[in-house]
């Protein structure tokens, strides 16, 4: 997968910007407010995606203007094919230039892969970012996934109003049997999944990692199900499924009590280490950033496994906080996938040895 063409026209503080890219690695650098991340964000729009920063699609349009035009020639299943976002108002999209329902038929089509500095929270912050992005990763792979995250997401909602209602109308009691079991079962299939993908993640992650630190450090990813810590990696979805359902019936009177289910794949946890330590507890602001790296790489990796080509890999601002010997293996050792990297020192791509270098300055990109 690869950009071949990218075209901007009013999209944030670019006025009218078009960029070449090369397939390997692509530096945009600059002075801050520049326009830097305003460039990887088009890019990742073309994924089908919301912005990575979270921005209503008015927020892209630029200042006083009335429109913003996103177009891109990308390589992807053995040929060139065109896309085309358009917002004005409301969004319009085109694939190879026949209109689509939405930009959401992008996704699989062309994938890519982002890391930001505000995704430094999937190490330092609580397990729900750790699911989401495992969940997220799922999802790209196998479509399915989808429908079972959002099925269980209504179970547990039921679930948990049902444990509510109990308190003034008993009776409802009988009822919570049929909830446990649907909890169960779709619960069992999830973590079974999440195990699974886990185990594919932390291959690559541990070797991306082993790169990144010069083999200097261990990196280890685990699934943790919260309240289920007799799961074995072996375990089939059906024995996971059963012992989910036992320890549900067991904590009854708890998730009575708290009104809320305590055990299930919505409380689990990814375990990240470095040496065999946590690193949200004991990781340096350097290998927690090595650490997301690693995983994001990895998820470019898996996908590109399954898909049989790989997501371009978009780098935002990660050169900071790494030494040189890191920051040289991201810049010389990620071959196989197009990178975009943005950062603000030029001496930290001192080292590259192919690629493009790009200066953006004030909305305007000239390639050096
Ligand atoms: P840094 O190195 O600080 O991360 P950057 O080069 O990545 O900087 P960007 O985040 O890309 O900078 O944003 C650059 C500028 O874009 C900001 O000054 C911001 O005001 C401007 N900007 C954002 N949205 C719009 C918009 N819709 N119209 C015009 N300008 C905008
Ligand atoms: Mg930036």
């Amino acid at each position: 997968m690869r950009i071949d063409r990218l075209d901007l026209e009013n999209f944030r503080n670019m006025e009218s910007l078009s960029v070449l890219p090369c397939e390997s690695v692509n530096i945009i650098y600059g002075d801050n407010a520049q326009g830097k991340t305003n460039l990887l964000e088009a890019v990742w729009l073309l994924s089908g995606a919301k912005s990575f920063r979270g921005a209503k699609d008015a927020d892209l349009v630029r200042f006083g203007e009335s429109h913003t035009l996103i177009e891109s020639v990308f390589f992807c299943g053995g040929r060139q094919q065109t896309s085309k976002i358009r917002i004005e108002g409301k969004k319009s999209a085109w694939l190879n230039d026949i209109r689509q329902d939405s930009v959401t038929s992008f996704a699989g089509i062309f994938t890519a892969v982002v890391f930001s500095p505000s995704h430094l929270g999937l190490v330092k912050d609580g397990p729900a970012g750790r699911r989401k992005f495992l969940d997220t990763s799922i999802c790209q792979i196998t479509p399915r996934y989808i429908g079972m995250i959002s099925q269980y997401q209504r179970i547990l909602l039921q679930r948990n109003t049902l444990l509510k209602d109990i308190s003034y109308a008993p009776s409802l009691m009988d009822t919570l049997d049929i909830w446990d079991e649907k909890l169960s079962a779709l619960g069992g299939a999830i973590i079974r999944m999440r195990m699974e993908y886990t185990r594919r993640l932390q291959k690559q992650a541990a070797d991306i990692y082993n790169g990144i630190s010069m083999d200097r450090e261990s990196f280890a990813l685990s699934y943790r199900p919260f309240g289920l810590e007799e799961i074995q990696e072996g375990w089939t979805q059906k024995e996971i499924s059963s012992l989910l359902r036992e320890k549900t019936g067991r904590n009854r009177a708890d998730d009575l009590r708290s009104g809320a289910s305590g055990i299930g794949p919505h409380r689990d946890d990814l375990e990240i280490t470095i040496n065999g330590r946590s690193v949200r507890a004991f990781g340096s602001q350097g290998q927690q950033r090595s650490s997301v790296l690693a995983l994001k790489l990895a998820e470019s990796r898996c996908i590109g496994d399954i898909l049989g080509e790989r997501p371009v890999i978009l780098l935002d601002d990660v050169m900071s906080e790494l030494d040189q010997s890191r920051r040289e293996y991201l810049l010389n050792h990620l071959t196989g996938s197009q990178i975009f990297i943005t950062c603000c020192d030029k001496s930290y791509f001192s080292r590259l040895e192919g690629g493009r270098v790009f200066r953006m300055e004030n909305g305007r990109l000239e390639q050096e």
